[in-house]
């Protein structure tokens, strides 16, 4: 398999970040240099980088709290379907 450059240079800032959790009990420096342990920073699902609030903002196209709100709304989205499907069993049982 043949990596581009900039993957490349992903791979490698993975990897730094890595050994650096390792070496110093969970404290991960960002790309853009602030340091904190790694709970305060999230990490891409895409290219297993870590980043600072900030940056992770911007990698990921959206802002902290605009996540919080979609993954409020999918919480809500599923318990709607649940009871509606739980409500349809029982109609669906008392039929048969
Ligand atoms: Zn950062
Ligand atoms: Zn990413």
């Amino acid at each position: 398999m043949t990596y581009t450059k900039d993957e490349l240079e992903k791979l490698e800032t993975v990897k730094k970040q890595t050994i650096e959790i390792l070496n110093n009990d969970w404290v991960v420096t960002c790309e853009c240099g602030r340091r904190a342990h790694i709970r305060f920073f999230f990490k891409c699902l895409y290219c297993r980088q870590y980043y600072c609030y900030r940056c992770a903002e911007d990698h990921f196209g959206q802002t902290v709290q605009e996540y919080k709100e979609k993954k409020k709304e999918r919480i809500r989205l599923l318990i709607v379907l649940k009871k509606y499907y739980e409500k349809k069993n029982k109609t669906q049982g008392r039929v048969k």
